[in-house]
């Protein structure tokens, strides 16, 4: 099963993801995890990334075009995956329908995650990550069972992203709604998007995606 996970920063879209790996056995293909991974090579590329996911903007569609689609064809793949924070502009979409048709594959769910804007700002100041397994956890809404301590590998150590600060958010939900929610009528025109509500709690979330993967 290949799925997309859409939704506005903060949305709860890495949170689900990681159920999910767990829940279906799902490979979680985050793009911003990627160029995060891209950034601290300090390759050129990595450097002209960071100046834009600073500034809250986004990376040019040709470059992420061409990480996706080297990453689909690495063998884990084929056990499916999910779309965490690609495609994020309609030119993104279309060329994820003609790589995955290239590749003999297909898209069998597109799930949006509807969150006001209000409460997206709060969500991503108070996020924070293990910087030795990636878990997500958040200061108010998903502290780790021990304080200080990663519920999933034991470590001590968290990280908090430089982009996730109240002036890039607000900057990162304008480029949402301006360039990545257009892609909202392309797959309802198709009839393979469907709607859950990321108000909800993470556990009601994950109700709420279950019933769509039926
Ligand atoms: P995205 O990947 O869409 O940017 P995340 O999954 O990283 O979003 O979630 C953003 C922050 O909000 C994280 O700190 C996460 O722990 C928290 N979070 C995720 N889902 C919910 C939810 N349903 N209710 C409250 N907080 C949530
Ligand atoms: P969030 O889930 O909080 O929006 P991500 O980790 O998905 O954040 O992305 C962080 C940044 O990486 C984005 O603000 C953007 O600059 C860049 N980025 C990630 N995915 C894409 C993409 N598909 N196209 C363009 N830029 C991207
Ligand atoms: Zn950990």
């Amino acid at each position: 099963m290949n799925l997309i996970l859409l939704g506005p920063p903060g949305a709860g879209k890495g949170t689900q993801a990681q159920r999910l790996e767990k829940t279906r056995g799902l490979i979680q293909l985050s793009t911003g995890d990627m160029l995060r991974a891209l950034v601290k090579s300090g390759s050129p590329l990595g450097q002209r990334a960071d100046a834009i996911m600073k500034a809250g903007q986004l990376v040019p569609d040709d470059v992420m075009v061409e990480m996706i689609s080297n990453r689909i064809d690495q063998p884990d793949c084929k056990q499916g995956f999910i779309l965490d924070g690609f495609p994020r502009t309609v030119v993104q979409a279309e060329a994820l329908d003609t790589m995955l048709s290239e590749k003999g594959l297909k898209l069998d769910h597109v799930i949006e995650m509807q969150v006001d804007d209000a409460a997206l700002t709060e969500r991503i100041v108070g996020r924070f990550t293990c910087a030795k397994c990636g878990a997500g956890y958040h200061d108010r809404f998903k502290r780790p069972a021990v304080d200080g301590t990663c519920d999933v590998c034991g470590s001590h150590e968290f990280t908090r992203r430089a982009d996730d600060n109240a002036e890039t958010v607000s900057k990162r939900l304008v480029a949402y709604h301006k360039q990545t929610a257009p892609i909202l009528p392309y797959y309802a025109a198709r009839g393979v998007l469907k709607t859950v509500d990321g108000m909800a709690d993470i556990d009601e979330v994950a109700q709420q995606i279950e019933a769509v993967l039926g």
